[in-house]
C-alpha cells in the first residue's frame, strides 16, 4: 500500500477535538504527508422562516461567530504547525463540505472524530457517518469515549 500523502482533518472545536487533531498529526509524521485543516461553519442563527414570524437575520452575531471560527482554526492550524493555506473554513453541511474539500484537495486519508456535537448518543455521530460513506478516500475515526 502507498504511504498517504495528503491528510485531511475535519475539527468541530468540540470537546476532545484535540485528541483528533494530535492523531492526525502524528499520522502525518509517520506517513510524511501533507496535513490540512477544515472547519465548516453550520452555526447560521435562526431565520424568520424557522419560527414564522418577523426575526431579522442577525449578521453581526454571524460575524462575531465566524470571526471567532477563524481565531480557533488559526490557533489550531498554528499548534500543528500547519501553513494558514492549508488551514480552510468553509460554510455549509460539515460532512458535504469536508467531502467536497478532500476530493478537490486530492486529499488520501480524512481523520474526523467518532463523536463530536451531533453524535453522543450514537455509535457514530452523523457528520462522521456521512464523511464514512461518502468519501472517495480512506476515513480514520478516531474513536473518543463519551463524557
Ligand atoms: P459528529 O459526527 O458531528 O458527532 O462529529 C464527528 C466528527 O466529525 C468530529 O469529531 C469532527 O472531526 C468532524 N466534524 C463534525 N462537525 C464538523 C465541522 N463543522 N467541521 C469540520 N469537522 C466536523
Amino acid at each position: 500500500m502507498n504511504n498517504y500523502k495528503h491528510i485531511l482533518l475535519g475539527v468541530d472545536f468540540y470537546e476532545n477535538c484535540d485528541a483528533v487533531a494530535f492523531r492526525a498529526k502524528e499520522l502525518a509524521a509517520h506517513y510524511q504527508a501533507q496535513l490540512s485543516i477544515v472547519h465548516v461553519f453550520d452555526s447560521l442563527p435562526m431565520t424568520d422562516a424557522s419560527y414564522g414570524m418577523d426575526m431579522p437575520f442577525n449578521m453581526d452575531v454571524t460575524n462575531e461567530l465566524m470571526a471567532g471560527a477563524k481565531k480557533r482554526l488559526s490557533e489550531l492550524a498554528e499548534k500543528l504547525a500547519v501553513p494558514a493555506s492549508n488551514a480552510w473554513l468553509e460554510m455549509g453541511s460539515p460532512k458535504a463540505e469536508i467531502i467536497r474539500v478532500a476530493e478537490e484537495k486530492q486529499v488520501d486519508l480524512i481523520v474526523v472524530g467518532s463523536h463530536g456535537r451531533h453524535g453522543l448518543a450514537l455509535l457514530l455521530g452523523s457528520t462522521a457517518n456521512g464523511v464514512l460513506h461518502h468519501a472517495h478516500c480512506d476515513v480514520l475515526a478516531v474513536r473518543l469515549q463519551d463524557n
